[in-house]
């Protein structure tokens, strides 16, 4: 901690002046929290203030701030072998696509990235070579939804279907078509008629089945607002991919390693994805990895003598040695300490404490699964008109000043910035835990 709240704003000062912050303007922001130091859920900023990160930073440090043995795997990988290529090969990456195969019947091969949106990016490459693989090059198109977001790169951007990230970077990649997403909040009918999945058979069907290489989901839409599927949903879809030819990729980005209670979100879901990707959780965030896990019957087309018969993608990070190391840790030690079952446990408990939420006059609806809890605000639960941006500021802010972190979602282009998120480390305590109700149940009656 700096010694003087003089101190504290000089570092402000230097920031405004050397960063650039995603989402801010050029002016300084005098509210900026600049973290100094976390452990277990709570991060301490440079004036000495405590926060509980309820959003596990950008929904990543899942198995909580703090951990030593993380640490210190990094610093003997390090030591170790610091750096060497995934052209060639070594032991962590190898030990980290073994255990990953644990939780996946030992069906894919992987490659690894540093980000999310990487592990797309590689996923939209490798489906289109497929297919021309298979004699298919006409398959190029990808079908994802509005509301989702599944990174900043042209095709992940493309992929997206949030217009606040989008406006003003046009054009993408081409080819990225989008439906709506499931909504029960708004269609409680979708639940049996399944008609958001029918979208995607109908949008297959418009567009020329034949040229759809594959569709993009996450299990469940977590930065777009926390969107739960129908019950049936994913599997649906898995089959309108099968009928139409189209891979089914999934975005574990965030939905993975125990955040919705497994160590998979699709596993929620009773169906087997032909691309899955991953980052954020499977290190916690303690060191960039992303990877791209791939069925292995995609990967033997990827078997001929010629250069481009090869997946010609190279990075020069992807899969580091640390990165790995600490992958490895970060699983073992949520395994050893049951943290995808606390997540579980964790969130139908919270799902429960919130239900006297729905008495407030602005709470539409309390949602989610595991540890990734949403909270939807309204102007008016007849016409579930979402409330306006500033009232879910004020919440935000408010849950700040007494110590809590707490997300929202964003896209003011449709109107859906009104839903409150929560994605805190799977290992928060019962005092944590009570702390997080407590603040949120008094945060939100300051609309009243
Ligand atoms: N996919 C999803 C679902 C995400 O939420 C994100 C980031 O928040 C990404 C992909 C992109 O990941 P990254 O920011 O590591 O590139």
């Amino acid at each position: 901690m700096l010694q003087s709240m003089n101190q504290a704003n000089d570092v402000k000062a230097k920031d405004a002046k050397q960063l650039w912050h995603a989402m801010k303007g050029s002016k300084p922001d005098p509210n900026l929290l600049v973290a100094e130091t976390a452990k277990g859920a709570w991060v301490t900023d440079v004036e000495g203030n405590k926060y509980l990160d309820g959003m596990s930073g950008l929904w990543c440090v899942n198995a909580g701030y703090g951990r030593t043995e993380i640490a210190q795997a990094a610093y003997e990988q390090l030591e170790k072998l610091a750096y060497f290529p995934l052209a060639h090969s070594h032991q962590p990456a190898i030990q980290l696509a073994e255990k990953l195969n644990s939780f996946l019947g030992d069906e894919y091969v992987f490659f690894f990235s540093n980000s999310g949106s990487e592990a797309n990016e590689t996923a939209f490459k490798i489906a289109r070579q497929y297919h021309q693989h298979k004699g298919e090059g006409q398959r190029t198109k990808f079908v994802s939804r509005y509301r989702a977001y599944h990174g900043n790169t042209m095709g992940a951007l493309a992929a997206t279907g949030q217009a606040e990230r989008k406006y003003k970077y046009e054009p993408l990649a081409q080819g990225f078509l989008h439906v709506a997403p499931p909504d029960l909040y708004r269609n409680p009918d979708d639940e049996n008629s399944l008609s958001s999945a029918k979208a995607i058979h109908e949008l297959m069907t418009w567009e020329l089945s034949s040229t759809i290489a594959g569709v993009i989901m996450e299990p469940i839409i977590t930065g777009g607002g926390i969107l739960m599927p129908p019950k049936n949903y994913l599997k649906r879809v898995k089959e309108i991919c099968e009928a139409h030819g189209a891979l089914l990729i999934v975005d574990e980005v965030i939905c993975g390693f125990g955040r919705t209670g497994k160590p998979f979100g699709f596993m929620n879901y009773d169906v087997k994805p032909d691309i899955i990707t991953m980052a954020k959780g499977i290190t916690s965030g303690y060191m960039p990895l992303s990877a791209t896990a791939v069925k292995r019957e995609i990967f033997e087309q990827f078997d001929g003598e010629d250069v481009y018969d090869r997946f010609r993608h190279v990075n020069t990070y992807g899969g580091s040695p640390a990165a790995c190391a600490v992958a490895l840790k970060n699983i073992e030690i949520m395994e050893q300490e049951n943290l995808f079952q606390q997540s579980e446990q964790l969130g139908e408990r919270l799902l429960e404490d919130f239900q006297g939420l729905l008495s407030q006059p602005n709470v539409g609806d309390v949602r989610g699964k595991g540890l990734l809890i949403g909270i939807e605000l309204v102007e008016d639960k007849q016409t579930k008109e979402p409330i306006h941006v500033d009232k879910i500021n004020q919440i935000v802010a408010q849950c700040k000043q007494s110590g809590l972190l707490v997300g929202k979602n964003g896209d003011t282009v449709a109107g859906f910035n009104n839903i409150l998120q929560l994605a805190p480390p799977l290992n928060i305590t019962e005092e944590d835990y009570q702390f997080i109700v407590k603040t949120v149940t008094e945060s939100i009656s300051v609309l009243n």
